[in-house]
């Protein structure tokens, strides 16, 4: 292909931004016990029928008008015009920052992909540390807003890896204070007891709010909304590619929406083990879990990468997270079964490190 030339270098074409990117770590690794990447440990059966209703040969509703209605319905916002779809809100994410650019404001630590994807896009990244409760830091988060002025700002509340809920005050206080975009995603929203942000929708024009079915129960759908006014939905769709979530899913996703009972029963259970799970780490010597409104519980250990490949060697898959912060690894809660086993395991390697 590159005739005649002695040696072709491709990361010398590769955009300065994107070069030393590093890739999202999402391997797949053989375990017993998967543990490690926020999922729900319970599926939804899709029905032969749903699947049957799907013309492969056909593309797939562009707007999503069934799902979107379906979740509008779901989540009390009045119309589907309130809503846009992706295939997962990580690529909603990447509209958001292609649709409003940057610099983009995020606290850390938090869900890696915000930044990614802005450095991706060739925008800039304002990082905020969070305070010593994981909570936004609100003295130097408004400074930044001052002096950088973001366009988009990103809070995952409850957030990703700490599991802590931002005050809510402080997050209004951020909404007041920017002139930009302000995101709240909640991903983990339905573990946590203080309630949306979606009735704020009507109350801040640039307010906007993603969410997502792959915290409970279909993540193998790739399915993502974005919440917020008909005229920033409009905006963000100006960037949306054509065909974006696939008819499979659309229909398994309206189908499972409305198995309602099912979705929020599992949510309960998932909660039950989170407090169990907490309540249990709390008594082993040697780890700190910390409060979490989430499907998963980060927590401090001395031997962070020991007790990981520890865990392994068990067959427990949990997400080393001490890159991002020293010591640490997060779990994800699982099925009752699932839970006990980690405790167990856990114990085990505590008592006797390799
Ligand atoms: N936001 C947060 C805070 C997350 O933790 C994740 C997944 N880890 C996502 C968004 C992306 O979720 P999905 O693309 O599966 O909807």
């Amino acid at each position: 292909m590159f005739a005649g030339r002695k040696s072709f270098n491709i990361r010398s074409v590769v955009k300065p931004g994107v070069r030393d990117l590093v890739p999202y770590e999402a391997k797949e690794i053989p375990c017993k016990v998967k543990l490690d990447a926020n999922e729900s440990p319970y599926g939804f059966e899709i029905k032969p029928k749903t699947l049957k209703s799907i013309s492969t040969n056909r593309y797939p509703d562009p707007e999503a008008k069934a799902l979107r209605a379906a979740y509008a319905a779901s989540t009390g916002l009045k119309s589907a015009d309130w809503l846009l779809h992706g295939n997962g809100s990580d690529e909603l994410i990447y509209y958001l920052i292609a649709t409003f650019g940057g610099p983009v404001l995020v606290p850390v630590p938090t869900f890696s992909m915000y930044a990614t994807i802005a450095l991706a896009l060739g925008e800039r990244v304002v990082r905020v540390p969070l305070d010593y409760d994981f909570d936004l830091d609100l003295p130097r988060t408004l400074a930044e807003i001052e002096k950088k002025k973001p366009r988009l700002i990103f809070l995952s509340s409850p957030n990703n890896p700490t599991g802590n809920r931002f005050s809510e005050e402080k997050i209004l206080k951020v909404i007041k204070a920017s002139s930009g975009i302000v995101v709240v995603d909640e991903a983990y929203e339905p573990f946590s007891k203080g309630g949306s942000f979606i009735p704020y929708l009507k109350k801040y024009e640039n307010l906007l709010i993603l969410r997502t079915l792959s915290k409970i129960g279909l993540a193998a759908l790739r399915t993502g909304f974005l919440a917020g006014r008909p005229e920033a939905i409009n905006e963000v769709n100006r960037v949306r590619l054509p065909f974006n979530l696939n008819a499979l899913s659309q229909a398994a996703a309206v189908e499972a929406l409305g198995r309602a009972r099912e979705m929020k029963k599992n949510i309960r259970e998932i909660v039950a083990g989170r407090e169990w799970l907490a309540s249990e780490m709390a008594k082993i010597e040697g780890i700190h879990p910390f409060p979490s409104e989430a499907n998963f519980i980060l927590f401090k250990i001395k031997e962070p990468r020991q007790v990981y490949n520890g865990l392994l060697r068990e067959g427990v898959l949990v997400r080393d997270l001490s890159r991002a912060l020293k010591g640490s690894l997060r779990v994800t809660v699982g099925t009752e079964k699932e839970n006990r086993y980690f405790i167990n395991s856990i114990k085990k390697i505590m008592r006797a490190p390799a």
